[in-house]
């Protein structure tokens, strides 16, 4: 028997309904915010990950699912959705119809990584991106959509973590002095980041390696590095969280480590699951824009992992879902009466009500059975003696209230019960 591959996952009907339930807010709640929604490849050229994720990321060094097709090109699964999201905007001159651009993605995303409780190889981002402006009440308004949406679908506990990494200018100046306090320190670090010191020593920060983060402790930090204008920036978002209500803790050790992201940098937490806490991340990345060959168009974004988002949930008390609940099946007592049930059940759907019957000729006992562990709210019976006289029996299996109806009128019937109900 052939099994699904490692760090994938089925989602089986009966857990699909969580799925759609916050699939569902994700896209209700972006409209809300005048994001609208984008659909990008599953695969893109390696050099878009190569230069848009950056080349010094654990991403792009370990786990890319990169592959070379038919033609020998080197194509990538994507391993995340803000390099994609800023090529398309790019190649289809987005920017033309007027700035500011917002957009969201919900989709599959791929990483080679040692799978583990909620870590996969393929998981599922909602993400957010915004292009064109640098105001800070954006960055707000992205961390408030966020966080709304993390609300709607029922989250009790997370915390918001919150810094500013600054601009290439302050970070020049940090990275003097972080390079000063590392470089006697090197033997502490793990073997890549000992590698990476040079090229990009903000990474550091980043390593989940416990002698690394020992180092990182006391390490200079780039909140205390920077510029009077990032400054501003910064104490700006943070006035625009309180206008909103959105409590957040400052982490002035929060980076990420790549040169094009800029100022706010946050990340979402939930203690409860475990190593795997982030249950998103975000932040400006105004050189990402220029970087893939555009102009220089300030950005900002998050993702969510919406795997953790059911972890974090179920940890805190259960995941409302949406659930198929069949409003009737269609019941025959006798194999002559078939041609009666497929045609009423066509009726039934094409009124609009969602409606199935037994493919399996069984007894009216074990069809009573199918309804109940379908589930289904009633069923019609058809039996021969009512038929005769172009009657049918319409069962509630909540209540077991039972009422003979005409056979052409059944689906009216049903509609008119369901409106007396809501
Ligand atoms: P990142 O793009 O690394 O900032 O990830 C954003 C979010 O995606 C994380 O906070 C996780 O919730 C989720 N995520 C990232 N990698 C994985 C993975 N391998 N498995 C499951 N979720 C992931």
């Amino acid at each position: 028997m052939i099994s699904r591959p490692r760090g994938t996952e089925d989602v089986l009907p009966e857990e699909v309904g969580k799925w759609y339930f916050i699939e569902e807010k994700a896209r209700l709640l972006s409209w809300q915010y005048g994001y609208r929604e984008i659909r990008t490849p599953i695969f893109e050229h390696t050099e878009l990950f190569d230069r848009g994720v950056g080349d010094t990321t654990d991403i792009v060094e370990k786990e890319m699912y990169t592959f070379k097709d038919r033609s020998g090109r080197s194509l990538t699964l994507r391993p995340e959705g803000t390099a994609p999201v800023a090529r398309a905007f790019l190649e289809h001159h987005l920017e033309a119809k007027g700035l500011p651009v917002k957009l969201f993605y919900l989709g599959p995303m791929f990483r080679y990584g040692r799978p583990q409780a909620g870590r996969l190889r393929q998981f599922h981002q909602f993400g957010v991106e915004a292009f064109g402006s640098p105001d800070p009440s954006l960055d707000a308004e992205v961390i408030d959509l966020a966080v709304a949406f993390l609300e709607a679908v029922g989250l009790k506990r997370f915390r918001l973590l919150l810094n500013s990494v600054g601009c290439p200018l302050c970070r020049g100046e940090h990275r003097e002095r972080l390079l000063s306090y590392l470089i006697p320190l090197r033997e502490r670090l793990c073997p890549t980041c000992r590698a990476r010191l040079e090229r990009n020593p903000l990474r550091i920060f980043d390593c989940k390696e416990e002698s690394c983060q020992q180092v990182v402790a006391s390490a200079p930090t780039i909140t205390s590095s920077l510029c009077p204008e990032c400054r501003e920036h910064f104490h700006q978002v943070q006035g625009y969280l309180g206008l909103l209500g959105i409590d957040f803790v400052l982490e002035p050790r929060l980076v990420r480590g790549l040169d094009y992201y800029t100022r706010t940098a946050f990340e979402l937490v939930v203690e409860e699951i475990g190593a795997q806490s982030a249950i998103g991340g975000g932040g400006r990345y105004d050189g990402l824009v220029e970087l893939l060959g555009g102009k220089p168009i300030p950005g900002i974004g998050f993702a969510l992992g919406l795997e953790r988002v059911l972890l974090a949930l179920e940890a805190q008390g259960g995941v409302p879902s949406r659930d198929l609940v069949l409003d009737v099946l269609v019941v025959q007592t006798s194999s002559l009466l078939k041609d009666k049930a497929v045609t009423l059940l066509k009726r039934l759907r094409a009124a609009g009500l969602k409606a199935d019957r037994d493919y399996l000729d069984r007894s009216l006992k074990a069809q009573m059975k199918y309804a109940n562990r379908y589930p289904a709210r009633k069923v019609v019976i058809l039996g021969e003696e009512e038929m005769s006289q172009g009657m049918a029996v319409v069962r509630d299996l909540a209540s077991g209230v039972q009422e003979t109806i005409p056979y052409d009128r059944i689906e009216e019937h049903i509609l008119k019960a369901e409106e007396g109900d809501n």
